[in-house]
Parts: structure tokens; C-alpha cells; sequence
């Protein structure tokens, strides 16, 4: 996830291939859905006959605090449950990989710095080598992300840095990564929070998008967003709320046509009916694992493939 999003913002994009598995049924396109705590508590499947979001409609202002703080948590509870293996979307085995990966995805897809990453670090295997490369030939390798001149300048003086200035490691505190070129702040708490375990809010494109449709906050700036989205979540969860969230924008609540008729989490959501209520053609909108697409890893963690999402195609085969 890059600085200027890890889609870049771009809703446009779209899986590389159109639904060559199984077609899964609604209720598991839609993840949990059918077995999720509304579900549990009651609250008809969004998109179901007759169903009502419960929060549509209600102004913001007349929501208090303590119910602020209880939608927002119960929210999160409900993502938990729909993407229950929600993780990093950029492939990496060490901190080393996750920051120059991190670096790598502004303006592009994690699924194209994912397609992208295998040739670089076969290549540049440490910090050291990368720091010791030919521009030139990390430049043809980076081409396909973008931006690739100016990302080589990034990815070869942060590793210069890490092996001159930092033992050739990558730093665990977020003063010293946001020294590193490249690296902002929401670089650095994507790499403290999923490679040093230190919980972090990464404010991405869609946490913007979506943490203002469920007016959460009324803060444009990230890092206003970041501290007014933190005081309604133990800090213990920021990283997993992060993941949550951006799931979610990825896969069902998109900026131009966000699939409200398949949401999990419309009885909860003050913007039910910004998007595509009819059910049959929310589903339609699904990206991703949620769609019955490939994802955006290569090499997805087990879990994801347990619930069947799908391994990304490598570069050559996209
Ligand atoms: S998809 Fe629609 S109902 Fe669901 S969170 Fe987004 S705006 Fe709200």
C-alpha cells in the first residue's frame, strides 16, 4: 500500500481474468453474510426482500457518542467475520520485501507490485545488493508498476540507507522508517503493523472513502482520519481494522458503484442506497474472492485458500 493508495485510488481496476472458477452461491460470494452477527442478531441479509438498513436514512448528528463508537465496533466485528483472512495484499517474507513492496505500490495495483516483486528479489535478494544495483536493470524490472524511474531511485537509496545507516535491517520504529526515501507515514504503519506486529491505522484510498460513508469522522486529512478512527478502537485492533476496511472497499463498497444490495453491513451503514441495491446486480459488482476472482497475492496465506479464494496469476500468465 503505497502512498497514494495501494489501488491507487483507481476503482477502475478490475481481476484479470472474468470468473473462470466455480461459481460460488450469493451467500458465499457475499462471505458471511448469511452467518454474520446481524445475521445472528436477526437483521434480514441486506438485499433481501423487504430489507431495510436499519441506519439508512438517519442523520449523523442525532448518532451519539457511545452509539457512534458501538455501530462503528459492530461494524468492524461484522468484517471480521465476512473476511476472516483479511491480510496484507502485498506478498513478502521479510520486512525488507514488505517495505520496498510497500514503496512499489503507490499508483499502481498490489496485485501488479505482487506480478512484479518474485524477478526483483530473486535478483536482489538483501538490502545490499539492491543498494549495489545497475539502475538501468532494476528499472526494466519495475516497469511494469509505474512510476519505475522514480521508484528505483526509492527502493535503491532506502536500501543504501538500511545498509549503511541500519545494519542492512529494516527499522521497527516509525521515526526511523519515515527516513527512508519513499517512505511516509502510511508506509511505515503498513510495515510496523504487519511486519512488526506494532498495531497501526493505514489510511489508505478506500479507509478515506469508507469511513466517511459510515461517518465515522467528518476529517478530510489522513492524519486527522487516522487519530479520529483510532479513539473508537482499542489500539490492539487498528492493524486488523485496517484490513478489514480496505477489504471491504476493494471487494463491495467501490467509489463509483459500491454493491449495497450485496452488503453485509448495510442495517449498519448511514449510506445504504449510494450504490446498486438490486441484489442480482450488486453481486454482479464483487471483485475479487467475493466475485469468485482470482486475489491480488500470488502467494496467499493458507487461510484464504482454505475459504476458497484463489492464488493472483503470475506476470507472464496475466
Ligand atoms: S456497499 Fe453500500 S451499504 Fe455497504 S458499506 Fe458501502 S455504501 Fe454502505
Amino acid at each position: 500500500m503505497g502512498e497514494q493508495g495501494s489501488d491507487g485510488g483507481r476503482e477502475t481496476e478490475k481481476p484479470t481474468e472474468k470468473a473462470p472458477v466455480k461459481k460460488k452461491s450469493t451467500a458465499s460470494a457475499t462471505g458471511s453474510a448469511s452467518t454474520s452477527t446481524t445475521a445472528k442478531k436477526g437483521a434480514r441479509a441486506p438485499g433481501a426482500a423487504g430489507a431495510k438498513p436499519a441506519a439508512a436514512g438517519k442523520p449523523a448528528k442525532a448518532e451519539s457518542r457511545t452509539a457512534l463508537v458501538r455501530r462503528a465496533r459492530r461494524i468492524n466485528r461484522e468484517l471480521a467475520e465476512v473476511f476472516p483472512y483479511a491480510h496484507p495484499e502485498l506478498d513478502f517474507e521479510n520486512p525488507f520485501q514488505l517495505v520496498v513492496a510497500t514503496v512499489l505500490s503507490a499508483q499502481t495495483t498490489d496485485l501488479r507490485v505482487n506480478q512484479t516483486t518474485p524477478a526483483l528479489f530473486a535478483k536482489y535478494p538483501t538490502p545490499e545488493d539492491l543498494a549495489a544495483a545497475n539502475p538501468e536493470e532494476v528499472e526494466e524490472i519495475l516497469r511494469p508498476t509505474g512510476f519505475f524511474r522514480a521508484k528505483t531511485r526509492s527502493v535503491i537509496g532506502l536500501s543504501k540507507m538500511l545498509a549503511e545507516d541500519f545494519g542492512g535491517e529494516v527499522p521497527g520504529r516509525l521515526e526511523d522508517l519515515v527516513k527512508l526515501p519513499g517512505v511516509g507515514r502510511k508506509t511505515a504503519f503498513v510495515v510496523l503493523g504487519n511486519a512488526f506486529g506494532r498495531p497501526g491505522i493505514t489510511v489508505d484510498t478506500h479507509f478515506q472513502r469508507l469511513v466517511r460513508r459510515w461517518k465515522w469522522t467528518q476529517e478530510t486529512d489522513p492524519d486527522k482520519i487516522e487519530a479520529a478512527v483510532g479513539a473508537l478502537f482499542p489500539k490492539s485492533e487498528w492493524t486488523d481494522l485496517s484490513h478489514h476496511v480496505i477489504w471491504h472497499g476493494r471487494r463491495i463498497c467501490h467509489a463509483r458503484k459500491p454493491a449495497c444490495g450485496a452488503c453485509p453491513i448495510a442495517p449498519l451503514c448511514p449510506a445504504y442506497g449510494e450504490g446498486e441495491t438490486d441484489p442480482d446486480k450488486a453481486r454482479k459488482l464483487l471483485k475479487y474472492e467475493k466475485g469468485g476472482f482470482p486475489g491480488q497475492r500470488l502467494n496467499p496465506p493458507q487461510a484464504y485458500l482454505d475459504a476458497g479464494g484463489r492464488p493472483a496469476p503470475p506476470l507472464d500468465a496475466a
